[in-house]
């Protein structure tokens, strides 16, 4: 069975709980969160989370942990010049990997970082630095950190396979890094995920090796192929379309990694359950959008 869900919240008085209770209302059985605002680091104490009753909830609706991600604060910088920034960044980072063990998830994503300088050898050297740290201070705890696959905005690190398998080597840990891969960043950073997704991954197989793919983000694209853009769009609607995007979710050699859908909202309402639906029934409603509109 497909292993489908979509970034959910967690916040307010629920937290965690809240969070199984979003995945659950969109009848996903996989799904990805922030621990907090992804674009701040104010976060709750782990005892303020209500891991267990998310977790009794998990159980008895037979959603696995394996199919649980959560996803660091995009303003983590690995690679900033400033050391003491760097300091804070694995400083949160490490809390991040023990909020995600105690939270159950197996792997927590990670931008990798931008080259604030322009400098992208220092800033890879910075990333892996950062990571082993990250690594070592949780050291006993089965949390991967799954690199993200980039659209290269700006200076961003891990616009291309070469660049997360410079970082993976410089980790050396093969049993806690990964990938996420984005099909919205890859395609905006110029791989033919459109029309050649087997040639796309056969080429990551040679760089990374497809064994480090932990999580799929099947987002379709605002922008043309080599955009370096970032701009999500609802599956189906976008520059990759919904055969190829379910060509990425149906592959044979990952029907085991969850895929995780970060589809923008339609003035105000989730799309999930209904783009959920048109990939486990493999069939496209392009009035969808329309629908969410006026919802
Ligand atoms: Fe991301
Ligand atoms: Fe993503
Ligand atoms: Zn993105």
């Amino acid at each position: 069975m497909v292993k489908i869900g979509s970034h959910v919240s967690m916040s307010g008085d629920d937290m965690y709980l809240g969070s199984v209770k979003e995945a659950l209302s969109y009848d996903a059985n996989a799904f990805m969160v922030y621990t907090g605002a992804p674009q701040n680091t104010i976060r709750k104490k782990i005892s303020d989370l209500r891991i267990d009753e998310a977790v009794h909830l998990m159980e008895e609706m037979g959603l696995s942990f394996d199919n649980v991600i959560v996803h660091a604060p995009y303003i983590i910088n690995l690679a900033n010049p400033d050391p003491e920034k760097r300091e804070f960044a694995i400083s949160f980072l490490t809390e991040e990997v023990k909020r995600s063990a105690a939270m159950h998830a197996k792997q927590i994503v990670l931008h990798p970082g931008s080259a604030v300088g322009g400098d992208r050898e220092l800033a890879t050297k910075w990333i892996a630095e950062g990571v082993k740290k990250v690594i070592l201070n949780t050291k006993d705890l089965p949390v991967k950190i799954a690199l993200e696959t980039m659209a290269g905005k700006g200076n961003e690190i891990g616009k291309t396979f070469e660049e997360l398998k410079a970082i993976i080597d410089l980790v050396d840990e093969p049993n806690r890094i990964s990938v996420c891969f984005d099909t919205c960043h890859t395609h905006d950073a110029g791989y033919e995920v459109k029309t050649d997704f087997d040639g796309v991954m056969k080429h990551f197989d040679e760089v990374v090796g497809s064994k480090y793919i932990s999580v799929f983000h099947v987002n379709d694209s605002k922008n043309e192929k080599g955009a370096a853009k970032d701009r999500h769009e609802n599956f189906g609607f976008g520059y990759l379309g919904f055969d190829s995007l379910l060509k990425v979710i149906y592959h044979p050699d990952f029907l085991d990694i969850p895929k995780i859908l970060e589809t923008p909202y339609v003035e105000g309402n989730p799309p999930y359950k209904e783009e959920i639906v048109m990939i486990r029934e493999k069939s496209f409603d392009p009035n969808l959008v329309e629908k969410l509109k006026n919802k």
